[in-house]
């Protein structure tokens, strides 16, 4: 479903693209380690950063924050909408709040009434652990919906639009069942998400299919993956998502290569690794393909701007799928350097 543009700062969260976001994890109070730690995740590539805001303290080291970023800044909002009037005050684009904490309808509706005169966006983040009981006969998908849309309701009788929604769940199934019900539902924009992913390697897998099977469907509008490891981490990875499912709008260079076997005549790994290296300074989308053996190699890597197909001491050459070169192994690396600036170049 097309979806309401709600502005967060310099980004417009449901204009079509699919924005990256993440939390900082230092004391927010903490004003020089959080500022740094938001702008080594802009460096990277994250477009807007949530920071929590426990106490006072930390909602008044917001103002001196936002004044050394230059990435808009989220308040991440539980028990007190006394803080996010604060964090409002500070000058944040935009307050996430879990609407089953934050003392009531007189609350929310007092909270959006202000949010509205600053034109300060809302995140309703509703999760499985704070549903209200009226919901929890239902099945968990439907019931995370429905608490969404009753919130979206009440901002609704405020004349509050600028909303955004999420939904998340540590089970992968739900998360995705709910997003799903809730495109259907509404068209504010959808902040996708599996919370609570764990560490490292299970957490880019839950993220990756839930976030990611979203995306292909054409569901999400930002995107926030959830890992116990440095913020860096999660930044990457929701790029990385967003380039396997298409939805990466800006130039860059993909790497295909073939996983080896007995065929395999050069050294794969280290290969791709290099061109990678190589490419990341590439200002235009392009794929290379390190293929290990010139059988199966042009055509497995069908797509490819170009590529090499290992020999056993030479090895083939390709542009967009034809064969143009045999070069001696050690000299695969230059040429394909060579035919990398030309296509750059066009
Ligand atoms: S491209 Fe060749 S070397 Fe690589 S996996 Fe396929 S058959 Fe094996």
């Amino acid at each position: 479903m097309t979806k309401r543009g709600v502005r967060v700062g310099n980004v417009n969260i449901g204009d079509g693209s699919v924005s990256i976001q993440s939390m900082t994890n230092t004391k927010t109070d903490d004003v020089e380690a959080t500022v740094n730690q938001i702008n080594r995740l802009s460096e990277v590539g994250c477009e807007l950063v949530r920071c929590s805001v426990p106490d006072e303290n930390s909602a008044i080291a917001l103002k001196e924050i936002i004044k050394n970023v230059r990435v808009p800044i989220i308040a991440d909002i539980h028990f007190s909408h006394k803080l996010a009037i604060m964090a409002a005050d500070a000058g944040v684009c935009k307050i996430r709040i879990n609407p089953g904490n934050i003392g009531g309808v007189d609350k929310a509706k007092y909270l959006a009434d202000y949010l509205k005169e600053r034109s300060i966006a809302l995140r309703i983040g509703v999760n499985a652990g704070s549903l209200d009981s009226s919901h929890k006969s239902k099945p968990l998908a439907q019931a995370m919906r429905d608490s969404a849309l009753e919130y979206v309701s009440v901002l609704e009788k405020c004349n509050f639009y600028d909303i955004v929604i999420s939904a998340k769940s540590s089970n992968v199934k739900v998360m995705i069942d709910t997003y799903r019900l809730l495109d259907k539902a509404c068209d504010y924009p959808l902040h996708l998400g599996v919370t609570e992913a764990g560490l490292y390697h299970t957490g880019i897998v839950k993220s990756a299919i839930g976030i990611g099977s979203l995306l292909c469907d054409g569901i999400g509008d930002t995107v926030r993956v959830s890992l116990s490891d440095d913020p860096i981490k999660e930044v990457e990875a929701a790029k990385d998502i967003l380039k396997a499912c298409g939805r990466y709008d800006k130039p860059y260079c993909e790497i295909i290569s073939c996983p080896t076997c007995a065929r395999t005549n050069i050294e794969v790994k280290s290969l791709a690794e290099q061109v990678e290296q190589m490419c990341k300074d590439v200002n235009k989308s392009l794929k290379v393909a390190v293929m290990g053996c010139v059988v199966n190699g042009i055509g497995e890597s069908q797509g490819a701007n170009l590529g090499v197909a290992g020999g056993k001491e030479k090895s083939a050459i390709f542009v967009d799928s034809k064969y143009v070169e045999t070069v001696d192994n050690s000299l695969i690396l230059p040429t394909l350097k060579k035919y990398i600036t030309e296509y750059e170049s066009k």
